[in-house]
């Protein structure tokens, strides 16, 4: 399947409706038709995946079917530190930044689930990354310069 535009993350939630992490559009459509996941809100307007053979609706977020007690996802979209850095040029990815990243930050955090993948893990300054705490950017009212992505060669 192929996306036009670039995908948004899809927000994960675990049985029991806590957020658990934010995966790429394969990992979600792989989710989805594995049936260890269902949809659980849809985008508006819809944003619809096609290949020649089928169509399938990419939410924007995921449920669970079952409680996973441990992250259970982390090989399936999991970056390294150094490939992030790389990803993001060394450069701090909070809006209003634009300083030299020395962290990783976890957009969800570690502490509440958040996995060391693509799609939750920016460049960051430690300012940035110390004013964000444990929280995701929309708590802490920070932005980012552009949607953290899995490149396409990895
Ligand atoms: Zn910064």
């Amino acid at each position: 399947m192929t996306m036009t535009v670039p995908a948004p993350a899809v927000e994960v939630f675990n049985a029991d409706y806590s957020l658990l992490d934010r995966v790429g559009w394969q990992a979600a459509v792989s989710m989805l038709m594995r049936e260890v996941a269902y949809a659980l809100e849809a985008h508006d307007p819809p944003q619809v995946l096609r290949s020649p053979t089928a169509a399938i609706e990419l939410p924007k977020s995921l449920l669970l079917v079952r409680y996973a007690p441990v992250p259970y996802r982390r090989e399936a979209d999991h970056a390294s530190r150094a490939e992030i850095l790389t990803r993001d040029a060394n450069r701090c990815q909070f809006v209003g930044c634009g300083g030299s990243a020395t962290t990783i930050d976890h957009l969800l955090p570690r502490s509440r689930g958040g996995g060391n993948t693509w799609h939750n893990l920016v460049a960051s300054c430690e300012a940035c990354n110390g004013a964000k705490a444990n929280r995701t950017p929309a708590e802490a009212g920070m932005r980012l310069v552009r949607e953290p992505f899995r490149p396409g060669h990895l």
